[in-house]
């Protein structure tokens, strides 16, 4: 499932190729995705404009048009945008083609169907993105996200610090690796009770949860399950994950086997010598 890092390198390389192109036919297919694909609204609001610019809230893709209205896509577990010749013949999964004026289609390919596709007409779009935007946690990279933040949304919470920072109503953008990767740099173990991190740790999250983020993104997100770039090409440099996926692999800092475990349904890996339960009482 794509994270925060690999949204915003795919905006990126959208950024790099859409703005200034017109949508000159729009086709979808007949299935649902994680909510219908609004056929009438895309025709209606989004065909005939020009791309203005990509912009990214949370793991959302906003691709804001000429007049005001924008395209929402979420890639759910599966989804990928592939930017293709407009011969290229059709996957069976390619569930919304935009084809644009350059002779090239931006299709979205989603086996899954968890994605989501939202179209915010002209006339409302303001009010849509305010309300959309509430729902969702603050930015990792904004300066909302900081020690005091984070202290008052876990002061009250018991759950585990590695649930909360997966909390997408609370923290946009971190996923089950980046969190895992996250708590390692940090030598927090992920079990931990939120309410029991003092503001050091919080600080400590801040930090690295930026640098693993920026890093992932400056080495073109990492190749996961089915994310694929926008060109199709699996081709990403593959972060060096520490802990993620690493079971019985020695601890990059003390040579310890790392453990798995599963927290909420989810792949939990943690040194047990650097995250001792000790630690984060300093
Ligand atoms: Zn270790």
């Amino acid at each position: 499932m794509p994270e925060l890092p690999e949204v915003e390198v795919i905006r990126r390389e959208l950024l790099a190729q859409l703005p200034g192109r017109t949508i000159e036919h729009i086709a979808c297919s007949r299935h649902r995705l994680r909510t219908a694909i609004p056929r009438q609204p895309l025709q209606e609001h989004i065909l005939g404009r020009s791309i203005r610019t990509i912009d990214r809230r949370a793991k959302y893709l906003l691709i804001r048009l000429s007049d005001g209205a924008s395209l929402v896509i979420h890639l759910g577990m599966s989804g990928k945008l592939t930017l293709v010749d407009r011969r290229t013949p059709r996957h069976k999964h390619d569930h919304l083609v935009l084809s644009l004026d350059d002779a090239r289609d931006l299709r979205l390919n989603d086996s899954r169907r968890f994605g989501s596709v939202v179209v915010w007409p002209a006339a409302h779009a303001e009010t849509a993105e305010r309300v959309f935007s509430a729902g969702e946690g603050v930015e990792p990279f904004g300066a909302e996200f900081n020690e005091d933040y984070l202290l008052r949304i876990a002061s009250n919470r018991k759950i585990p610090v590695k649930a909360l920072l997966m909390h997408a109503k609370l923290i946009a953008g971190i996923g089950n690796i980046y969190a895992n990767e996250i708590l390692f740099a940090t030598r927090i173990h992920p079990l931990t009770p939120a309410c029991q991190l003092k503001r050091r740790d919080w600080q400590k999250i801040v930090t690295e949860a930026r640098r693993i983020l920026q890093q992932a993104i400056d080495t073109g997100g990492s190749t996961i399950a089915d994310f694929l770039g926008t060109s199709g090409h699996p081709g990403y440099f593959q972060l060096q994950f520490k802990v993620y996926g690493r079971k019985d692999a020695p601890c990059t800092h003390c040579r310890q086997p790392i453990m798995r475990t599963t927290l909420a349904g989810r792949a939990t890996y943690f040194c047990p010598l650097c995250q001792s339960t000790d630690n984060c009482h300093h």
